[in-house]
């Protein structure tokens, strides 16, 4: 990573950043631009530099920061109506660790409306254009965080995984994407999604900017009470020698499997085992997380009322129509279609059916990644079943958009870390991710292993 120095100055590296992100401008990739704020920042830092203070390890580096990360610089809006207008009082934990070491945000990046999506076609603000072909999506939620860090707009852009919304857009766009272990970052003052899966992550062009971000960002925080002890920077990269396939993962006839093929074998030729694995409760995964993720969401997004946050319907004339009117008029269609199918499987009657089943489900998947660790140490699978699909493409097709997250959820079911790297591309140019998934806490020894695929 590029960082501020006597010849090269912050001034330098963010101008070029916000000259890049106006350049880019019809990918539609920011809904914020912090010049102002930006260039403030970075004069302080060359002032530091100059006087011969000592910076911080970011010092200097533009980065991209998803929408959904408070701050008080621009409207935090998580690219929904709702919040329009609403400006933080409040900083993100991350933000402060990045920020602490000298990172300066040049803008806030678009995603799917409260990171619902894989697309970003469910922004209030429109899609992200893909990086590699403008007619296609950019992947979602985090799409626009994923297309600066492809364009070499920024190093590196934050995201939220909740799904797959870190790994799905990095690997449309041909960039490293980590979702690390759940409680491994801290997500005091990120708009919450599904609290048992939401975690911290972020986009970068190397897997050293990835490892260095991480210790920069993980470790307890007392504002977060899910968050764990510091293992990142206290852990020992362990060797790998076993690397694990799913069986029930393979794509026929596909471009991605070829490519997981490829590299299967590359590792047989450095000397490592592949070992063959069934994983048959994964085929719940999916339909446990749509059942357990939107319970989690109708219960995060009854705060949003028209009263203390952002938007609010000028219609009403009382209490219960203002509620009403507000939050017609301002969460997405995908938003409102969660919230009905949280509360429909949290209902009395229902919770048994659906919400207790999901549970149960999620518990086995814990346990089948348990006895896949005992036989391999990292797993290597594709992202999402294919590369970028082209916009509209499935936008008015909720099934087919949520079966993209197919390879992608189990991993926050399990809350175990998992990395998207890129991995080739297919005939027609578009990138191709591949995952590599690990026991939880081996993040550190995951980003190095990941080398070994470069
Ligand atoms: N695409 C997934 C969903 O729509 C993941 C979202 C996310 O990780 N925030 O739920």
């Amino acid at each position: 990573m590029k960082t501020a120095n006597k010849t090269v100055t912050a001034t330098r590296l963010v101008k070029d950043a916000l000259e890049k992100a106006k350049h880019f401008e019809d990918y539609n990739i920011f809904t914020f631009i912090n010049e102002e704020g930006a260039l403030k920042k970075a004069a302080e830092i060359d002032a530091k530099i100059a006087r011969g203070e000592k910076v911080g390890r970011l010092a200097g580096v533009p980065y991209a920061l998803k929408d959904n990360f408070l701050s008080p610089e621009g409207e935090t809006t998580a690219s929904a109506h709702i919040l329009e207008g609403f400006t933080s009082p409040v900083t993100a934990t991350a933000v402060e660790k990045l920020e602490a070491e000298g990172a300066i945000m040049i803008g806030r990046t678009n995603m799917d409306a409260f990171a619902h999506g894989s697309s970003t076609e469910s922004s209030y603000f429109g899609p992200t254009l893909n990086a590699y072909d403008k007619e296609r999506v950019a992947g979602g939620s985090s799409g626009g965080s994923a297309v600066a860090v492809a364009l070499d707009i920024v190093e590196f852009a934050t995201g939220t995984d909740t799904g797959g919304s870190i790994r799905q857009p990095a690997s449309f766009n041909g960039v490293y994407g980590l979702k690390p272990t759940y409680g491994c970052v801290s997500r005091y003052g990120v708009v919450a999604m599904a609290s048992s899966t939401d975690c911290i992550g972020f986009f970068t062009k190397t897997p050293d900017d990835m490892s260095l971000l991480m210790s920069v960002a993980s470790g307890q925080d007392p504002k977060d009470l899910t968050t764990l002890p510091d293992y990142y920077n206290d852990s020992e990269i362990k060797k790998a020698k076993k690397i694990g396939i799913i069986k029930d993962f393979y794509l026929k006839d596909s471009e991605i499997q070829k490519c997981l093929e490829h590299k299967c074998e590359e590792l047989e030729k450095k000397g490592y085992e592949i070992v063959e694995l069934e994983m048959p409760a994964l085929k719940y995964a999916l339909a446990a997380y749509y059942i357990i993720v939107p319970a989690e969401i109708a219960s995060n997004l009854s705060r949003y009322d028209g009263v203390r946050y952002g938007f609010r319907s000028e219609k009403s004339d009382n209490l219960d129509d203002l509620y009403k009117n507000t939050r017609s008029e301002g969460f997405m269609p995908e938003n409102k279609r969660r919230i009905m199918i949280g509360n429909f499987v949290l209902s009395s009657g229902f919770y048994d059916a659906y919400f207790l089943k999901a549970a149960k489900a999620r518990t086995l998947i814990v346990k089948e990644y348990e006895e896949a660790f005992k036989k391999c140490d990292f797993i290597l699978t594709p992202v999402a079943p294919n590369p970028a699909f082209k916009l509209g493409e499935k936008v008015n097709d909720p099934v087919s958009m949520y079966l993209e997250d197919v390879m992608s959820v189990p991993l926050n079911l399990a809350g175990v870390p998992g990395l998207a790297i890129p991995a080739g591309e297919t005939s027609n140019g578009l990138p191709i991710g591949l995952q590599l998934v690990g026991p939880r806490r081996s993040d550190k020894s995951l980003i190095e292993f990941s080398k070994e695929l470069m």
